[in-house]
């Protein structure tokens, strides 16, 4: 049996070009384990020369489907690792993984809510697993999203986020660097003000999951406090250092 520290290995099932940076790769495993939202695998690439490095990915997809794992990533420039996976990997390509880890940014339908999610750039991944767990496993619990992209064209998961608005998620989008015609959405950095509008309805016993750049992250977590959110249940994800 292998163990969630094993490393085995993927094979990639299937690509899906997100946006123009941004690609989702469906990895079926040979010992998949059920995990919980919000929680990460680690990938392994390893050269010819032996030469390997090591990422972590949130698991974007729910559950409730056995058998494989969707990840999202975000191709940053310079990097090692990203590049590949979203340039590089093709469907049959097979590479380490290990996982499923974390046990502190997690969200199952029974710990209830209501659920405050707010998220930058690709940090929208593991709350998706969030919103597609809670639509699958049919909790009724309130959840609302604050999600800040650069453009309209940096949105991740844009149809399936106007579906789930539809089925009663709050979705609200800011976006930071250029608005299309007749955008009626935030156009501005999370800020405390949005903050407040956005989770008030939701009421003070929120619980509040943040994730994406570290500079978003901080100022979220700390905004969502001064909007009388209590610090234990706000629970926060750094995934690089800049972002929108
Ligand atoms: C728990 C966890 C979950 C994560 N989940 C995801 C996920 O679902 N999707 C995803 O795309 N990423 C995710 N990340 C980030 C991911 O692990 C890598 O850090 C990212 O893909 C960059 O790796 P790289 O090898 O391409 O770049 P590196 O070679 O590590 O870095 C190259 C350069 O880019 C800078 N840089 C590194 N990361 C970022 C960033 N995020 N934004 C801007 N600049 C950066 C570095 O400082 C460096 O200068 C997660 C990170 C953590 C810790």
């Amino acid at each position: 049996m292998t163990r969630t520290l094993d490393w085995q290995i993927a094979t990639v099932k299937a690509t899906r070009q997100e946006t123009p940076n941004v690609k989702t790769l469906t990895l079926a495993l040979p010992s998949w384990t059920p995990h919980r939202a919000g929680q990460h695998y680690d990938i392994r690439l390893t050269a010819e020369d032996g030469y390997s490095a090591q990422r972590s990915y949130s698991v974007a997809s729910e559950p409730e489907r056995a058998g494989v794992i969707d990840i999202t990533v975000e191709r940053i420039g310079e990097g090692e690792v990203s590049p590949f996976l979203d340039d590089i990997a093709v469907v049959g390509d097979r590479f380490e993984v290990r996982g499923p880890i974390g046990g502190y940014f997690v969200w199952d339908a029974a710990s209830g809510g209501p659920l405050l999610l707010v998220a930058g750039g690709s940090g929208v991944v593991p709350l998706m697993a969030m919103l597609r767990h809670r639509a699958a496993s049919r909790a009724n619990v309130p959840a609302r999203l604050l999600y800040s992209s650069r453009t309209f064209d940096d949105v991740i998961y844009r149809d399936e986020l106007e579906v789930l608005a539809k089925d009663g998620v709050g979705v609200f989008h800011t976006l930071t660097r250029s608005q299309p015609a007749g955008w009626t959405g935030y156009t501005r950095r999370i800020d405390d003000r949005m903050l407040a509008e956005v989770a008030k309805p939701l009421g003070r016993n929120v619980l509040a999951f943040v994730c994406g750049p570290t500079a978003l992250v901080e100022t979220a977590a700390d905004g969502l406090e001064r909007a009388g959110l209590s610090a234990d249940r706000i629970r926060t994800e750094r995934f690089g250092p800049s972002g929108p």
